[in-house]
């Protein structure tokens, strides 16, 4: 997968796809994050990308025309599944969507500043804007960073053991079960005896109720959920 990102600010995205799992995805050519400066876009000798918004107010606009040469730019080269803008009034990032957009070829990101961006880019260019959550970040950077290691650990082969994915938080409507490492008993605190036992089928056993006793704790919403979808 190919994943541009369209960005004011690029140098705050290069250090979260330098490492871990994310890395191991470019070192296996599976993820290749190509980072934009909107700027070399800009408008004029100061390459301005911002303007003030129509009607007043205050905060500065994302201009459409830097933007506009900056997606035509790339779109010469190739055709993307999605063209996403980062917002917090997109639809919520959850699993399953990540599931899907972890199936496409090229991906292209925008991420916003200031009061956020020309809302005709938004109409005529986006074909897809995702939020992260229900607060306000400055910036669609960390956003972006976020999306793009949710994505790119769900690429087939990214992921040593091939299954654990599947295994996560959200994939199944459920929250993952407890787990522990060694040692089995620190300063009087017990690893429940059930995983030392070797008895597999108990094993997952206590996984599944762990999972739906947590569930059922913690993120009552996603039972709801997911009795819908069943
Ligand atoms: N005025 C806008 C917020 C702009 S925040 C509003 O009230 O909706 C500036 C930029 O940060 C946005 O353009 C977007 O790219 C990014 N951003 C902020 N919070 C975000 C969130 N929760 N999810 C995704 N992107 C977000």
């Amino acid at each position: 997968m190919r994943i541009d990102i369209i960005s004011a600010v690029p140098d705050l995205l290069h250090s979260p796809f330098q490492h871990s799992i994310i890395k191991r995805a470019a070192e296996r050519k599976l993820l290749e994050i190509n980072v934009i400066n909107l700027r070399d876009f800009g408008l004029g000798p100061h390459q301005q990308i911002d303007d003030y918004q129509y009607g007043g107010g205050a905060g500065m606009v994302m201009m459409i025309e830097p933007i506009y040469r900056a997606i035509e730019s790339l779109k010469k080269v190739r055709d993307y599944d999605e063209i996403i803008y980062m917002t917090p009034d997109g639809q919520p990032l959850k699993q399953a969507l990540a599931n899907k957009l972890s199936l496409s070829e090229n991906l292209l990101i925008l991420s916003g500043h200031y009061k956020g961006i020309d809302e005709r880019v938004r109409e005529h260019f986006v074909t897809c804007e995702i939020s992260i959550g229900d607060y306000v970040l400055s910036g669609g950077e960390l956003p972006t960073a976020v999306l793009v290691d949710c994505i790119g650990r769900l690429i087939p082969g990214v992921l040593n053991d091939e299954t654990s994915a599947l295994f996560d938080s959200f994939q199944d409507d459920l929250l993952a079960p407890a787990v522990y490492t060694r040692p089995a008993d620190f300063k009087g605190m017990q690893v429940p005896p059930i995983l030392l036992s070797g008895n597999e089928a108990a094993i997952e056993k206590w996984r599944e109720e762990n999972a739906m006793n947590r569930t059922r704790t913690r993120r009552p919403d996603l039972l709801e959920d997911k009795s819908m979808t069943d």
